[in-house]
């Protein structure tokens, strides 16, 4: 039986660049020390008094069906918390909750896009972007960004791409390269999307962690809110991953189309994990510090253990928990540089290549392991490029 090509183009399939990743978790199988600084994930866990308030909630009879937008107690503190980190009047009419980021992007996409619309994303990207593209049958455009720019889009290449398109995906925190795009890029992909029509999707899902500079949304830029969608989740601010939960923040009319949508696909998020994640949200910015700080100390490491060297040079990193580190000083492609770190130093980081090809020759690296070992695996790492240089 032939399936629909919409479904066999998610990945077109080709590898979904996890290879390394792949790799790794089989040689731990295998009973082999392996360090994983490849998955976007915290080394802590949900915090137990939020894991206590979700078990409250299911245990006092919470366990039915959840209004498909979301409580309104939930949108009404998603609303108020993107209102007072913003300025940007927001009300919880432009809230929908959603079973995490990756469920509000697609449907962000889902409501502006339709079959052959040109989408728009930047390159290096989040591994998931072509995919939801992809899956609406969208026909992907990528803006290329450069190493020698800290990866932030600009005007050129932006305007280029835009004539004729329909969206334009970022991501600031940016999810691979740790950059925080400035002001001033915010500013000129708003430009961007006014002058050519584009409705602007912002994944700011890392918008907690921030080492340096501020985040800037573009919702709160004059004139586009009405033309902003942004996702928002508490996968990383809360560490929640698991827990799936989310949000969009869109335009009143937006919001009533993507409830029609989860009503046909998701039927809404568990009553108890938005119980969940309304005590969380009321324990304020103590708690998301809590969570980021060890990624910003992790980044003091390695600004540190990496300022000697000449073989990786770090791009200045800003925000969310990665590093990417252009390893083209070795000679090798980021696939063999990660493949030979993990052959040789028991090492697995992300080659830059599975995030597109504007990160050829870097690699990523989650710093998601604690901080002794992250450090130790750091410094192995710069000794492995230092070695391809000097044989
Ligand atoms: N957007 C970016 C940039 C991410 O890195 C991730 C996850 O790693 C997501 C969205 C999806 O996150 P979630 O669905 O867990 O909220």
């Amino acid at each position: 039986m032939q399936l629909s090509n919409r479904i066999n183009n998610i990945t077109m399939g080709c590898s979904d660049g996890w290879d390394v990743f792949l790799r790794a978790r089989r040689m731990i199988a295998a009973g082999q020390d392996v360090i994983e600084l490849t998955i976007g994930e915290h080394d802590i866990r949900t915090d137990p008094t939020i894991l206590a308030a979700m078990n409250q909630s299911a245990v006092g009879g919470n366990t039915g069906y959840a209004l498909v937008p979301g409580n309104q107690n939930l949108r009404e503190a998603v609303a108020a918390r993107i209102q007072s980190r913003t300025g940007t009047p927001t009300s919880w009419r432009n809230i929908m909750i959603t079973p995490g980021g990756q469920s509000a992007l697609f449907s962000a996409h889902m409501a502006t896009l339709d079959e052959g619309d040109t989408a728009l994303y930047c390159d290096p990207h989040y591994t998931t972007y072509p995919g939801v593209l992809r899956a609406l049958g969208a026909k992907t455009v990528s803006i290329p960004t450069r190493s020698s720019d800290d990866f932030q889009p600009r005007t050129g290449p932006l305007n280029a791409a835009a004539r004729g398109a329909k969206t334009l995906l970022i991501n600031s925190p940016n999810n691979p390269t740790g950059v925080v795009y400035s002001r001033e890029t915010m500013q000129n992909i708003a430009q961007t999307c006014k002058d050519h029509d584009l409705w602007l999707i912002s994944d700011e899902v890392y918008d907690t962690q921030v080492w340096r500079g501020s985040h800037t949304s573009p919702r709160s830029l004059p004139d586009l809110a009405e033309r902003t969608i942004v996702i928002g989740s508490m996968s990383k601010s809360h560490a929640m991953t698991g827990s799936r939960i989310g949000w969009l923040v869109a335009p009143e009319a937006v919001i009533q189309r993507t409830c029609d949508l989860a009503t046909v696909v998701t039927y809404g998020v568990a009553g108890f994990v938005q119980d969940a994640a309304l005590f969380a949200l009321k324990q304020g910015e103590a708690l998301e510090t809590k969570v980021a700080a060890p990624f910003a100390r992790r980044r003091k490491l390695a600004l540190d253990v990496l300022k000697d060297t000449n073989a990786v040079r770090m791009i200045p990193a800003s925000g969310a928990m990665y590093l990417m580190l252009d390893i083209r000083a070795t000679g090798l492609s980021g696939d063999d540089f990660a493949n030979a770190l993990l052959d040789t130093e028991k090492i697995a980081v992300m080659p830059g290549e599975s995030f597109g090809t504007c990160a050829a020759g870097h690699v990523r690296v989650a710093m998601t392991i604690d901080d002794a070992r992250f450090e130790a695996a750091l410094r192995r790492l710069a000794g492995f490029a230092q070695s391809q240089i000097d044989t």
